[in-house]
């Protein structure tokens, strides 16, 4: 027997399992490829195999969230950035990794750990536990099936439908205002009015901009409900959007007097109110053309993205409502969730949370208490966001940024403010990791 049973060996799985070998603790790590199971995405059965690009993204550490976030689990003595800087090829300011020799040289290090079993299997019920699920965006059926029954169905996702999400101070309030349709409930979304032209434009924009495919086994999924591409709805009728998402009625302009033609809603994404999602955008439109038509929303000029919209094959669980702020899942304690499944978006954000997931757990092995890290962080404010941050009934999965992070106090200038929240997550980071380092000593 174990003390921990890891189930899932992709990013977060694999580094998951590192680390609480690495803290003294046996595991058992569960992979059903190799085992005759298989994901429609994975090609071989290699731990922590990358499955489209073969890019970490930003290493830079001083002016982007991703790099501060490498940086942050390099001290934490990641697995996946160790082996990732190992197998670097040039990229420029990303990190970028040969990745097959990448995920040669994970799966060897995990198996060649006295404190890991790696088994090829898959687990088809949720363990009794201690445990960790890692099974990520393509989790088994039937796993996903005794998550659902324990969690509820409308608790676990098989799509993510994502509206791109904009930094709320890039929106140009002298054009857009603030209001609920008919004066209800406060006046809790951002209204950008577009006049007839405008929407005509507008419409025209989507339904020409270019368009990223459904993969075949993401079109025979059965699960596909929903969730309809803005752009599939603008063919549809020249005035379909203004009967739905873009709908004006209700919606006084302060500026006007009157209700505008059509109008696009922002709703506030996250506690902190630096993020807001654009109701009802989900889309399948290349990320350029995102950019390019979404800024040609009245008061989106100068949008500047959190994330850009997209809809996909992803398993992933409500973990603001579900799980408890160390990974946790509040109706059977023993079992923390790690990586994409909890909502993180992307390799590194998966190996981020399956490495805290796996100090926390190892924390509670020992009888030790582990303070989450603060949400001035990387590590922190994407734990913050996806535990509690995000508001659970529009959760969609989040990539790593400066807007999950508590707003910055002071008046920086544009050009000085990433440095400053990255200047402000190291003090943060070197403050908690002392009594951490101390601990571990
Ligand atoms: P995974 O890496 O998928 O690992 C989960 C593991 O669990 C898999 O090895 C799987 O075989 C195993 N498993 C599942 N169910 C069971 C079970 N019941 N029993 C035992 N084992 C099981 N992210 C990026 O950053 N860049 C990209 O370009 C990118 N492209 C993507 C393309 C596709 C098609 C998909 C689906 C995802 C993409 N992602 C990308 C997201 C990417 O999957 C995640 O970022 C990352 O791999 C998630 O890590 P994870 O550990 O949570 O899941």
């Amino acid at each position: 027997t174990h003390d921990i049973h890891i189930v899932g060996g992709g990013l977060a799985g694999s580094e998951a399992a590192w680390q609480l070998a690495e803290a003294g603790l046996t595991v058992r790590l569960s992979e059903m490829r190799g085992g005759g199971g298989g994901t429609p995405a994975h090609e071989t059965d290699r731990l922590a195999e990358m499955v489209c690009s073969n890019s970490f993204r930003s290493d830079d550490a001083d002016n982007n969230a991703v790099g501060l976030l490498h940086q942050e689990m390099r001290r934490l003595g990641s697995l996946i950035m160790r082996t990732a800087d190992a197998h670097r090829v040039p990229a420029g300011s990303a990190l970028a990794v040969d990745r097959d020799l990448f995920a040669g040289a994970v799966t060897e290090a995990i198996a060649a750990h006295p404190n890991v079993t790696v088994v090829r299997e898959s687990v088809d019920a949720l363990p009794d536990g201690p445990a960790i699920i890692a099974t990520g965006p393509l989790t088994g059926s039937a796993l996903a099936e005794a998550i659902a029954v324990e969690t509820g169905r409308d608790a676990l996702a098989f799509f993510d439908a994502i509206a791109p999400i904009v930094h709320g101070d890039s929106i140009d309030m002298d054009v857009c205002w603030k209001a609920a349709r008919w004066d209800k409930g406060g006046a809790d979304y951002i209204n950008c009015p577009l006049d007839k032209d405008q929407y005509n434009a507008f419409v025209e924009a989507l339904r020409s901009g270019e368009k990223t495919a459904f993969k075949d086994w993401e079109r025979d999924t059965p699960y596909f409900e929903g969730c309809m591409p803005i752009e599939v709805m603008a063919d549809r009728g020249l005035e379909t959007l203004r009967y739905g998402p873009m709908k004006g009625v209700g919606l006084d302009n302060p500026r006007t007097g009157r209700w505008p033609y059509a109008c696009v809603q922002l709703r506030q994404d996250n506690a902190h109110g630096t993020l807001w999602n654009i109701v009802g955008f989900q889309t399948k439109l290349k990320h350029a053309e995102q950019v390019r038509i979404f800024r040609t929303i009245p008061g989106l000029e100068k949008a500047e993205f959190a994330r850009l919209g997209g809809i996909h094959r992803n398993s992933f669980i409500r973990s603001p409502e579900l799980l408890d702020g160390e990974l946790r899942l509040k109706s059977r304690p023993n079992i923390r969730f790690a990586g994409q499944i909890t909502g993180c978006e992307g390799y590194v954000e998966s190996a981020a949370i399956g490495l805290v997931a796996a100090r926390f757990a190892a924390a509670e092995l020992r009888g030790e208490a582990l303070a989450p890290p603060p949400p001035e962080t990387a590590l922190g404010a994407l734990l913050g966001h996806i535990t509690g941050g995000a508001v659970a009934e529009t959760f969609q999965p989040m990539n790593v940024n400066f807007g999950l992070m508590p707003p910055l106090g002071e008046r920086f200038r544009k050009a000085d403010r990433k440095k400053a929240y990255t200047d402000r997550a190291r003090a943060a980071f070197d403050r908690w990791l002392a009594p951490v380092a101390a601990a571990a000593a």
